[in-house]
């Protein structure tokens, strides 16, 4: 055992209108807890050259699956040097607003679609033209028809190993088009775990020379976007249906302030086409993956359950959305 571990200190950049995640590495002492730490701001658009440092404080500490041993994954805010949040920190907001309603014991379920890239073009679509049309692909088996499997399970296995709450994966409508799923867990605690489970795809995809991407139309035409159906539910709406409905009329009162605050882009996957509601009509239904909230059958037929809001992107800030379905929930 070595007296020393490494500590990869993992954070949200300032890219606009999107942000990325940065990484580095600490090496720590054994039995060392990470501590606050520090970048260079002015080279993340989070600082300008001249007053450049900003503060990284751990939230979330995990197993390093890459790394193994005693080394870790260390999820991080962001603070400016006088310790209050960096504009770009959403977690802040999000953390307060879920320990604000915490009576109601609100958990997520976060589906991530994704979309593998070699190069310039989406993984299994040829250098010119197009692979067949969307039909075979969504959790489909074989060469033909199944696009970058050792990346996705290589994935699978380290979420496992860092203890992230993953619930599932599956093969998506699009070829080379993914989906992992978070949950159900409480924010932020869904948001933390998504964000690094972003980290080790992208992390992941260095070893194969495959790149992830959240973009949430990565192939014109007819082809499905990508996005992160928000799934949740309050203890009421575990115990009974109404507060479902009440929840899903909710949303309804603030569609615009939701849609404007689901990630960049949005108005070019929810086009009403594929699987969406356009994105300046709302509603909701039963079975219904043409709406904008989708209520499971099952969810009608046990008379309790969850809702989920299939409009955020994949390119979601997964602390932005949490933290508004939260508000407007119990405040709208
Ligand atoms: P879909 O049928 O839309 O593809 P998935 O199975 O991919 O659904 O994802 C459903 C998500 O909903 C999972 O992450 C699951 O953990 C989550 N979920 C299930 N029950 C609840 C609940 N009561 N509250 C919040 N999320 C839930
Ligand atoms: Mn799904
Ligand atoms: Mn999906
Ligand atoms: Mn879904």
């Amino acid at each position: 055992m070595s007296d020393r571990y490494q500590a990869e200190y993992i954070w949200i950049d300032g890219t606009e209108p999107t942000a990325k995640l940065r990484s580095k590495t600490k090496i720590l002492a054994a039995g060392k807890e990470p501590d606050i730490w520090g970048f260079d701001g002015s080279s993340t658009n989070q600082a300008p050259g001249d007053n450049s440092d900003v503060v990284l404080n751990p939230v979330f500490v995990c197993p390093d699956p890459i790394r193994k041993g005693d080394n870790k994954l260390v999820l991080c805010e962001t603070l400016l040097t006088d310790m209050t949040p960096h504009p770009t920190n959403t977690r802040v907001a999000c953390a307060a607003m879920a320990e604000k309603h915490a009576e109601s014991d609100t958990w997520f379920g976060i589906e991530q679609e994704y979309t593998l890239f070699k190069g310039s073009r989406p993984l299994g679509f040829p250098e010119d033209g197009f692979p067949g049309p969307q039909g075979p692909y969504y959790c489909g088996v074989g060469a033909d028809d199944v696009y970058g499997r050792p990346l996705i399970e290589a994935h699978m296995t380290a979420c496992l190993y860092a203890g992230i709450a993953l619930a599932g994966i599956n093969a998506e409508v699009m070829p080379g088009q993914w989906e992992f799923q978070i949950g159900a867990i409480t924010t932020p605690a869904v948001a933390d775990h998504l964000w690094i489970a972003r980290w080790l795809l992208y992390r992941l995809g260095e070893e194969f020379g495959i790149s992830a991407t959240l973009d949430p139309k990565p192939a014109p035409g007819d082809w499905n976007g990508a996005g992160a159906h928000t799934n949740f539910s309050t203890r009421a709406m575990r115990e009974s249906y109404e507060p479902c409905v009440a929840a899903a009329e909710a949303l309804g009162r603030r569609a615009d302030l939701h849609i404007a605050n689901y990630g960049a882009g949005i108005e070019g996957r929810l086009t009403g086409e594929h699987e969406t509601a356009k994105y300046d009509t709302y509603f909701y239904g039963v079975s219904d993956r043409g709406a904008s909230v989708r209520i499971p059958w099952q969810v009608e037929k046990d008379g309790k359950g969850y809702i989920e809001d299939r409009r955020p992107n994949a390119n979601c800030d997964p602390y932005v959305v949490t933290k508004l379905i939260v508000e407007t929930i119990h405040e709208a």
